[in-house]
């Protein structure tokens, strides 16, 4: 798991990296971007998430960066049929 975007200090892991080694060994890639992953969507920031499309699947919540008024959270994978 790659935290993209911890909900205590902000700090983003290095998603490459981590992707790198779960390809190597084949290893499912989760980025937990529950509170940073709208980074993508910055011109500015989005080089935080740097990776994050390598993922296996990513779960966000729209309540946290998105500020949506309602709890709202998306798991998102890379592939539709993992989903079941
Ligand atoms: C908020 C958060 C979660 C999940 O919280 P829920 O309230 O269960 O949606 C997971 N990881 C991080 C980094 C968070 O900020």
């Amino acid at each position: 798991v790659g935290c993209a975007g911890t909900t205590s200090t902000g700090s983003y892991d290095d998603l490459e990296t981590i992707a790198d080694f779960c390809k190597q060994y084949s290893i499912w890639f989760h980025v937990d971007g529950a509170h940073g992953a709208p980074a993508a969507f910055s011109a500015h920031y989005k080089y935080l998430v740097k990776g994050i499309e390598q993922a296996d699947s990513v779960v966000v919540d729209y309540h946290k960066m998105m500020m949506t008024p309602s709890l709202s959270t998306a798991l998102i994978f890379k592939r539709g049929s993992d989903a079941y």
